[in-house]
């Protein structure tokens, strides 16, 4: 659908024009209308499907059109799980908004890991647009140097992310602090039954938008699941690296420890490669996402904080050096590449250890991927069986973090009811395998 039939101003119109966006996407084409007349909206939203867009133009559309009071007070606040997606959504808007006439909207874009002075100062005279991070955004208002009292529209993107990040507690302490009369709109990939809920309470006869399950299936991806013994992976990435000539290649691992090891053994073959993991500073981890986008350094070797929402445009090739513990993550690891009708290559590397995991993957997101060996990475570990001993079932043991959601009200475990998407049960991996493989014999 044209983007001119929405109901967008001229200045909007340019603004995307402007960045080749030809047509909308058909959550564009369902949820602006829908945002423009002040409704709620309550939307199924994949990763990549463009939904950035789809609140930003009638946001920037509404806010232009009327005043900001005087004070510290914000009229569209924007809650997100990741400090990268903060800047990244702040970016949008100011690029959507570049040729909206003056007096310009003010965007700000707060959250941890970073001095809180310069934002409070930031905040200084308040904000049209405020794109936040929940734990900051409470800092800032126990600073009283913000109030959401004249807040007039709600964004909540990757809820679930949210919730399974543990942001349940703030969230709720931040709703406390919204006006009762006020636009909501509510944006999540899955609807586990805490975010199923959490979503009802919120919404007011919303406009519900479903867009198709997370495409672990887009054609425009080719999966490829290449059998490999846990210790050569590293060395075949480097030849996988070299031998296609991927330009760029975000590496996903599962411990900050491996993000680390895994960069620093690339780096001394002579790839360029960089670590991105939670527990760096906000400093590093915005330099090494820049380097990153701007082809600086060709890996990123990154546990999930680089799983969900980030664009990184002409991004060719995807690598599952460890698979993702719970299969619902598996498309949005993907989904990193073959954005915005781009293809591109994911690659996930499969042990004896994990080949029941990447089994259960692709039965929850009905994929058949073909195993693949290559000539001098052939595997000769066999898959351990389990001692009666162990009490466990591999691949479904929980760590302490997964308990720690699951007790915050995070995660699912079980099915949910209702149109939107059904809520997918949680499987998970042991990250570190207790029992040690054994090596066939004759190799
Ligand atoms: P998002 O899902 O908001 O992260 O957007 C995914 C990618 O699609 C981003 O690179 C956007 O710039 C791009 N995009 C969003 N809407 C459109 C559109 N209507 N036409 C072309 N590209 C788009």
């Amino acid at each position: 659908m044209s983007f001119s039939s929405l109901g967008l101003s001229a200045p909007l119109l340019r603004g995307i024009f402007e960045r080749n966006y030809l047509e909308a996407t058909p959550i564009q084409a369902a949820a602006i209308p829908a945002i423009l007349r002040g409704g709620d909206v309550w939307a199924s939203a994949q990763t990549g499907s463009g939904k950035t867009a789809a609140f930003a133009l009638p946001l920037l559309q509404r806010l232009a059109g009327a005043h900001r009071e005087r004070g510290r007070f914000v009229r569209a606040l924007v809650l997100v799980p990741t400090r990268e997606l903060a800047a990244q959504i702040g970016d949008a808007f100011r690029d959507y908004g570049r040729y909206l006439p003056e007096p310009a909207l003010k965007t700000l874009v707060v959250y941890g890991g970073v001095s809180i002075n310069p934002q409070m100062m930031a905040l200084g005279g308040g904000a049209d647009i405020l794109v936040a991070t929940p734990g900051r955004l409470l800092d800032l208002i126990a600073h009283n140097a913000v109030s959401l009292a004249a807040v007039a529209t709600l964004v909540l993107d990757e809820a679930d992310r949210l919730f399974a990040l543990g942001f349940a507690d703030e969230l709720a302490r931040i709703l406390a602090l919204l006006p009762a009369q006020r636009q909501t709109l509510f944006f999540s990939a899955t609807f586990p039954p805490a975010v199923w809920s959490f979503a009802e309470s919120l919404l007011r006869d919303p406009t519900r938008i479903e867009m198709p399950a997370a495409a672990a299936d887009t054609p425009d991806i080719v999966q490829r699941a290449i059998e490999v013994d846990a210790p050569q992976r590293t060395q075949l990435l480097r030849n996988l690296i070299e031998f296609h000539a991927w330009s760029r290649v975000l590496v996903f691992v599962a411990t900050k420890y491996a993000t680390e090891h895994v960069a620093e053994k690339l780096r001394r073959a002579g790839i360029e490669a960089v670590a991105l993991h939670g527990e760096l500073s906000q400093g590093a981890r915005t330099t090494a996402l820049a380097d990153f986008k701007a082809s600086r350094v060709r890996v990123l070797v990154a546990t999930d904080v680089a799983a969900r929402g980030l664009d990184i445009a002409q991004l060719p090739v995807v690598v599952n050096y460890d698979l993702p513990r719970s299969p619902v993550d598996y498309p949005h690891r993907i989904g990193r590449t073959g954005r915005a009708g781009e293809s591109g290559t994911a690659v996930s590397f499969i042990s004896a250890e994990t080949d029941a995991h990447f089994r259960l993957i692709e039965k929850r997101n009905r994929l058949d991927v073909t195993r693949e060996q290559i000539a001098g990475f052939e595997p000769c570990e066999t898959a351990p069986s389990l001692p009666a001993t162990t009490g466990g079932v591999k691949g479904k043991r929980k760590s302490k973090k997964d308990r720690v959601r699951e007790a915050a009200g995070g995660v699912a475990t079980q099915p949910a009811s209702g149109p939107v998407a059904p809520a997918e049960p949680v499987d998970y991996f042991p990250l570190t395998p207790r029992i040690p493989t054994q090596r066939r014999t004759g190799r």
